[in-house]
């Protein structure tokens, strides 16, 4: 070894417990200000996708697991594991689009928004996730839902091959054709997948012109009624319409006097060839019952992709403490919304939220074949509770738990990419279809025989 921030073959930094420069770089692994005190033996930072067999081969030759961290999104810090090696990618962000062909190789650290707005100059698109910030990296590995996806699938359904280093060492090309069964689980595993991803080809979808949103804010006191006459029309929306529900604060700039109100919002966006179409798409949510109760609304308005990013970002403030949950359940949105607006009513801040996407993937399963990724009901519900001051750490995991607990009676499972993997010891298994859980340890025990890599984070 050169030197204690260097090793044999491994052109990027790396820094061992201790070394000046481990805090620093241990503080920079999640984008949740919410870290939790686990601690790797080292952090290693790849130049390049030519540092990670030889950063695989220094784990192995030291006996340590390697955990993973691409854009550090993980709202529960599953790239953070006590001892072992952290393989931090985030520096691996090439991106190559070729037009022609309507593909795109991208390494783990490209930002979603960055591919999606370099997509947009060139007509084409791809499912990025919401939030501007979200790399491809875990994105894609867990399934990812997106804008979108009820027309394109989850994001990794466009993903066509992956570059894998395996727990040997060695590179590998996965395809439906080559090594299947990587490629299947690369598709799903997420936070539990079993070999360093360097790069994901991508198949990439026309742009759509006209992106137009309709939206109602209204008083968390009329969640019943509004989210029963949405869920009424959703069968209406063609596959290109996103429609969700969001039970929050009201925007302070809603409001003449007082603090602003809880609110529930219907946010549906269609993405189209035409504004006419983007419009016609929106119609079976153009005349709302309760127009005359809205704190605000916006009926088909166009909204371009970096405004939609700019919501996302308001929704989920950078620089802030995080603690999220999934649920995935068949139950009716009324159901389950009614209950969690009990929870948002009592929610410790005003940034508390709830998004509950309308059967982003659920009502269309050949979008989701031969995947490890499972959507595991029609609806899907994600509490976040956010806030600012340690201090109130206690206050929100609780809120966070009690809200889980008002509904996951009527759970049929979680989303892996967004669940807390440390609420139960059985979370990663109940984001899986039985037999998708099944065949992804038989391809764990095929791949990493010796468990190199770590597998989902647990309690
Ligand atoms: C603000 C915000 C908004 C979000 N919005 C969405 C959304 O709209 N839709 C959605 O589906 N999800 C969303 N998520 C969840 C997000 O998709 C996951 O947290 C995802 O893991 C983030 O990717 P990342 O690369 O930043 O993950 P990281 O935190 O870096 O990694 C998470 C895990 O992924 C694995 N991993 C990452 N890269 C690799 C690799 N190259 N090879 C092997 N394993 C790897 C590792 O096991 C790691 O522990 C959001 C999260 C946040 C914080």
């Amino acid at each position: 070894m050169s030197g204690r921030t260097s090793a044999p073959g491994i052109e990027g930094e790396v820094l061992w417990r201790g070394d000046p420069g481990y805090d620093r770089a241990w503080e920079g692994v999640l984008w949740n200000r919410v870290r939790p005190r686990r601690y790797p033996e080292v952090i290693v930072s790849a130049a390049s996708e030519k540092d990670v067999p030889a950063a695989v081969e220094l784990a192995r030759s030291r006996g340590m697991r390697i955990a993973m961290r691409a854009g550090g999104h993980s709202w529960c810090g599953s790239p953070l594991r006590d001892s072992g090696m952290l393989l931090d990618l985030s520096q691996l962000r090439r991106m190559d689009i070729d037009t022609a062909s309507a593909t795109a190789t991208v390494q783990p650290g490209v930002i979603g928004s960055e591919l999606a707005m370099e997509l947009m100059r060139r007509e084409l698109a791809f499912p990025a996730g919401h939030c501007a910030t979200v790399a491809l990296g875990g994105y894609l590995l867990s399934g990812g839902l997106g804008w979108n996806s009820g027309l394109w699938g989850p994001a990794c359904a466009s993903v066509e091959e992956v570059e894998v280093v395996t727990a040997e060492g060695g590179t590998v090309r996965c395809n439906a054709d080559e090594h299947p069964d990587l490629f299947w689980a690369a598709r799903g595993a997420g936070p539990g997948f079993f070999g360093v991803v360097t790069a994901f080809r991508l198949r990439l979808h026309p742009r759509p012109s006209s992106v137009m949103t309709t939206q109602y804010v209204l008083p968390l006191t009329e969640t019943g009624a509004a989210v029963r006459w949405a869920a009424e029309a959703a069968p209406r929306l063609p596959p290109n319409v996103e429609l969700g529900f969001i039970l929050g604060t009201a925007d302070p700039s809603l409001v003449t006097d007082g603090p602003p109100p809880r609110t529930v919002t219907i946010s549906a966006t269609a993405f189209s060839d035409t504004d006419r179409n983007a419009a016609e798409a929106l119609a079976p949510l153009r005349d709302c019952p309760l127009a005359s109760r809205t704190l605000s609304r916006q009926i088909a308005e166009p909204t371009p992709l970096d405004s939609l990013y700019g919501t996302a970002s308001d929704a989920w403030p950078a620089g802030h403490r995080y603690a999220a949950d999934t649920l995935w359940s068949d139950a009716a949105f009324e159901t389950l919304l009614t209950k969690l607006a009990g929870a948002i009513e009592a929610a410790p801040t005003d940034k508390a939220l709830v998004l509950a996407p309308v059967a982003p993937v659920g009502r269309k399963p050949e979008l989701t074949a031969d995947m490890a990724f499972s959507a595991l009901g029609e609806s899907y519900v994600v509490p976040f509770a956010v806030w600012d001051d340690p201090a109130e750490d206690e206050a929100n995991f609780r809120w966070l738990r009690e809200a889980m607990h008002a509904i996951e009676p009527l759970g049929t499972g979680h989303y892996i990419a967004e669940t807390d993997l440390t609420a139960d010891p059985s979370r990663a298994r109940r984001s899986y279809a039985p037999e998708d859980w099944d065949r992804l340890q038989r391809v764990r025990a095929a791949y990493d025989p010796q468990g190199v890599f770590h597998s989902y984070l647990t309690p």
